[in-house]
């Protein structure tokens, strides 16, 4: 999903050369989805894993769930899936970005028998799911099939976010393979340390740079089975495998991990809204996602600039009931019963109203309803058919 670009488009050349030179050093798991750089990357990678490649690496894809209407839509999106990647079985197959609500739906719509009859004819060798919302969807989501990989956000910041530790550790004791998506997340703690982070860095014994810790400290747990990196340069591919060969798990000292925990909390005491994601306000009666607002809302002040898109996005799609519940910070009716949950002694109602002020403009709230409008006509006719409906 993090190709290098030309003119907004993939740059093809280059990202070929990038590919090749990863697999070539040793990268043998690639992850892509319908939806990645504007639908175009699954037919890109069918191009460059040709000719010999495809059968060097475990390649994985995702299904959109949100544009599948019924059970035959599962079927045309695979086919199409493994026609674009020019593959005739997937040995990862996900269903893209589960929430609680597309959970719901998309076993309404029997995915479970899909995905057994998509592995007994050899389409899947693999099935599992991405996932963003709340550790207890993950914990019933886990127990609801025999998935055989899972794909989480987690991070040194991010440990008690979204299934976050608790999670990681429930679906590996059940043998179930973890993916780690957004270790460091989106580049955002590797590039662009604000100084204060950066002087714990350069204090520590040992010098590594910022992603070399991020990724270190992810390789550090024995539950993680693969950890999915955006690289758009040769030298972050180099990077990130001299880093791969180095990390072993248990294999941080205790003063390593103390520096990496220091960073945490220097970052954390540049969050504006000090919540730690512990949960403990939630679940809130009105329905407001409190940790994930205040997750965002950090996030983009923290790290600003390039991410403000990236946080805005996410808002729109996790928060505002374009792919799951409504959980925004508007929604809150000042009923003060998560008041005295919060350790951290935060004023929730007050915090919520800048959450909203960042993240519910005239504008987010216009392409939510535009997106809410265009679901059920791109379920109904078909995503391909929609997007050419589109350009002409
Ligand atoms: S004050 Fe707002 S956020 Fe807190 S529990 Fe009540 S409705 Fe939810
Ligand atoms: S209880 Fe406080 S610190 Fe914990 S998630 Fe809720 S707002 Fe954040």
């Amino acid at each position: 999903m993090r190709l290098p670009q030309k003119n907004g488009a993939i740059d093809r050349e280059k990202a070929t050369a990038l590919i090749h030179h990863a697999i070539d050093n040793g990268v043998n798991y690639i992850d892509t989805a319908w939806t990645y750089h504007g639908g175009q990357s699954e037919s890109f990678l069918g191009d460059v894993l040709a000719g010999g490649y495809r059968e060097k690496v475990r390649l994985a894809t995702k299904m959109p769930h949100w544009l599948v209407n019924d059970r035959q839509d599962m079927d045309r999106i695979l086919n199409t899936q493994l026609n674009r990647l020019r593959t005739d079985h997937m040995d990862y197959y996900l269903i893209h970005s589960l929430t609680a609500d597309g959970w719901k739906r998309i076993k309404e719509n029997g995915v479970l028998e899909f995905l057994d009859r998509a592995k007994e004819d050899g389409r899947i060798d693999n099935a599992g799911f991405s996932f963003h919302d709340s550790v207890d969807i993950f914990r019933q989501i886990i127990d609801s099939y025999d998935w055989d990989i899972c794909l989480i956000q987690y991070n040194y910041l991010d440990e008690n976010y979204q299934a976050g530790k608790e999670g990681l550790k429930y679906a590996a004791e059940k043998g179930i393979a973890v993916a780690i998506m957004e270790p460091l997340r989106g580049g955002n703690l590797a590039r662009n340390i604000p100084p204060e982070v950066g002087n714990i860095w350069n204090e520590a014994d040992l010098k590594r740079t910022p992603a070399e810790w991020g990724l270190r400290w992810i390789w550090n747990h024995p539950e993680v089975t693969v950890v999915l990196s955006g690289m758009n340069d040769i030298s972050q591919v180099d990077e990130n495998i001299r880093t791969a060969s180095r990390a072993h798990p248990g294999s941080l000292t205790e003063e390593e991990l103390g520096t990496v925990r220091k960073v945490a909390e220097k970052y954390r005491g540049l969050m504006t809204i000090p919540c730690t994601g512990c949960n403990y306000c939630m679940p809130c009666p009105a329905g407001v996602d409190i940790p994930g607002c205040f997750d965002l809302y950090n996030s983009n002040k923290i790290f600003g600039g390039a991410n403000d898109g990236g946080t805005k996005h996410r808002y729109l799609l996790y928060q505002m009931d374009v792919l799951g519940e409504r959980s925004s910070a508007s929604l809150c009716i000042n009923c003060g019963k998560c008041l005295e949950k919060c350790p951290q002694h935060i004023d929730i109602p007050e915090k919520l109203k800048d959450v909203e002020a960042l993240f519910e403009g005239p504008v987010i709230k216009l392409k939510a309803s535009a997106m809410r409008m265009a679901l059920p006509l791109v379920r109904k006719i078909g995503p391909l058919k929609y997007r050419q409906m589109r350009k002409e």
